[in-house]
């Protein structure tokens, strides 16, 4: 991609963060703040601000470019958690204010209800059944790029389906072809 083409993408990205999606950002910004004054450490990722915190029982949570990951998360984990809480500031960008009605609190809710919490255990719901978390996965899949490295994400990271599950059908394919 050409640098003028990038740079337009990081000026069209941040112009729309904090005009349609500037509720959740303004959040965001808040909670950065908070964590920030404890000296939480950053880095960008695809234009967005990833800041890891120390909280316990937490994955991550995404506030229109703010995305906040657990310290604690390290390799294949943190790696697709980062592209899974993008998906959300995607989902920000498509749906503006509504992304706290749509996504947020949907979200919130299935995630620490716990008749939620105890169907994912007992039944073996994946947490990306839900249309908000599956939807984000496909979000952030596309928007970065990047592919999921970890079992749960890949088998059943679309809505609790495989998440590439063209890219298996071209493989039985050609694993067919070269049987005959
Ligand atoms: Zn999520």
């Amino acid at each position: 991609m050409g640098d003028y083409v990038k740079i337009l993408k990081s000026v069209l990205f941040y112009f729309w963060h904090f005009t349609f999606a500037i509720v959740q950002n303004i959040m965001g910004l808040v909670m950065l703040a908070i964590y920030k004054s404890k000296g939480a450490e950053s880095e960008w990722y695809h234009n967005a601000l990833v800041t890891y915190i120390d909280k316990k029982n937490f994955g991550g949570v995404s506030l229109g470019m703010f995305i906040f990951i657990n310290k604690n998360r390290d390799g294949d984990r943190l790696h697709d958690t980062k592209i899974h809480e993008y998906g959300h500031t995607v989902q920000s960008m498509i749906l503006g204010p509504l992304f706290l009605f749509i996504i947020a609190i949907p979200s919130v809710i299935w995630c620490n209800l716990p008749y939620f919490v105890k169907l994912r255990k007992e039944k073996n719901v994946t947490y990306y059944r839900a249309y908000c978390e599956g939807w984000s996965n496909v979000c952030g899949a596309w928007a970065t790029k990047e592919r999921f490295l970890t079992a749960e994400l890949i088998e059943r990271g679309r809505y609790g389906q495989p998440m590439y599950p063209n890219r298996n059908k071209r493989k039985d394919i050609k694993g067919r072809r070269r049987n005959k």
